[in-house]
This record gives structure tokens, C-alpha cells and sequence, in this order.
């Protein structure tokens, strides 16, 4: 099968760019959707994977190349796995991660740890037609829900994520800790896997 040249990420997020090119290698350029004029489209799937395959799908279509994309939240067991797939909108459609982590602690306010268990969840989807039998998966990162914020690395609830086997918060962890442990670290991880399994991307790719 011949392997992926061309592949557009549906995220306007610079950052994960960087990192899914790092993960493919030099032989395929990574295209973000704004630069060829697609918009972002609603996530309104109920699970990860359903949104990471909704906006692979929206940005193969629009772009006729193949697409790869994500979708990343936290689930917090002590509110029935809440904020989810809507962590970017917790405290409100326009809210940033400052107002969606000050939500999350009220919400918690008195939970004593052995109550704060918590994952963040990514999941990836890879599709080359928009019709096409998609590759999708999915890791996680188990920790709990620290009392006060810690760290100032990271992004989102990074600050409140406690990671139990290095004792801080994933805010207090260095990039290159933070990917070997993180659910997107060990999905984007996965999709090389299946990607190399599947004739897609070369062995070596790095
Ligand atoms: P998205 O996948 O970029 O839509 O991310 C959804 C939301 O989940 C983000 O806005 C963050 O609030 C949260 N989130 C996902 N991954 C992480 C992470 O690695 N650290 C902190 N927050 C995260």
C-alpha cells in the first residue's frame, strides 16, 4: 500500500502539529486545515472518538487528502466522568482554562483525595477518503485532582492533575515527561504503530 505524503491535521492548534510531525517523520507534510481555508466544524459527538473521526471525516472531504484528527478531555470519577467531552467549555462556551479549572475545584471543594480520581483522555482519528474505514485510538492517563493548583507548565487543567507516580502535577512535569506519560504522548504512539503495521507510514518514521 502506498504510504501517506500529505495529510491534513483538523486543529487550529500549532503546538500538536508539532508534535503529530515529530511523530510521522520528514516524508510526510503535515498541513494544518487553516491554511488551506477549512473552518472547524461543531463537536457534537458524545464520546472522543466519535468527535475525532467527525473532524477527520469534515477535513478529508474538504480538502481530498487525508486527514488526522484529535479529540482530549479529563474525566473526573467523583462527577460521573464530567467535564469530558466538553473540558474546553466547562464553565461556559467562551471560558478559558483558568475560569474551566476554578469550576473544576469548586465542584470538588471538601473531596478528600482517595474521592478525586481522574483520567484525561485523548482520542485520534486517521481517515484517507472521508468515506474510508477510519484508524481510530484512544489512551489515557490515569491521576487525581489535586486540592490547589501546582506548576505552571502545560495548558488547560494541567495545574490541578496530579500524576501519582512522579508526585506532581502535570504542570510541574518538563515537556518531554509530560509526553511520555500523557494520554496524547501514548496515543500518538499507537497510531504509529498501526500506521507502520498498515504499510502507511515507513519503520523508521520518527
Ligand atoms: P481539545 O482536544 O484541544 O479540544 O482539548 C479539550 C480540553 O481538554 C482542553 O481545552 C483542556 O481543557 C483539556 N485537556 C486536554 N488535554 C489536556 C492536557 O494535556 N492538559 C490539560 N488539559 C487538557
Amino acid at each position: 500500500m502506498a504510504g501517506i505524503q500529505r495529510l491534513v491535521f483538523a486543529s487550529a492548534n500549532a503546538g500538536k502539529a508539532r508534535e503529530i510531525q515529530a511523530l510521522l517523520g520528514d516524508d510526510v507534510e503535515l498541513l494544518l486545515q487553516g491554511e488551506l481555508g477549512i473552518e472547524s466544524i461543531e463537536e457534537t459527538g458524545t464520546t472522543f472518538a466519535e468527535n475525532a473521526l467527525l473532524k477527520a471525516r469534515h477535513a478529508a472531504l474538504a480538502s481530498g487528502l487525508p486527514a488526522l484528527a484529535d479529540d482530549s478531555g479529563l474525566e473526573v470519577d467523583f462527577l460521573g466522568g464530567a467535564p469530558g467531552v466538553h473540558s474546553a467549555r466547562y464553565a461556559g462556551d467562551n471560558a478559558g482554562d483558568q475560569a474551566n479549572l476554578d469550576k473544576l475545584l469548586a465542584e470538588l471543594k471538601g473531596v478528600p483525595d482517595a474521592e478525586r480520581g481522574a483520567r484525561f483522555r485523548c482520542a485520534l482519528a486517521f481517515v484517507r477518503h472521508d468515506d474510508d474505514e477510519p484508524v481510530i485510538v484512544d489512551a489515557s492517563w490515569e491521576g487525581r485532582i489535586a486540592q490547589q493548583p501546582a506548576g505552571s507548565g502545560g495548558f488547560g487543567y494541567d495545574p490541578v492533575f496530579f500524576d501519582e507516580a512522579s508526585g506532581c502535577t502535570s504542570a510541574q512535569l518538563q515537556p518531554f515527561e509530560k509526553n511520555a506519560r500523557s494520554h496524547r504522548g501514548k496515543a500518538l504512539q499507537l497510531l504509529r504503530e498501526e500506521l507502520q503495521r498498515q504499510g502507511l507510514l515507513p519503520a523508521a518514521a520518527r
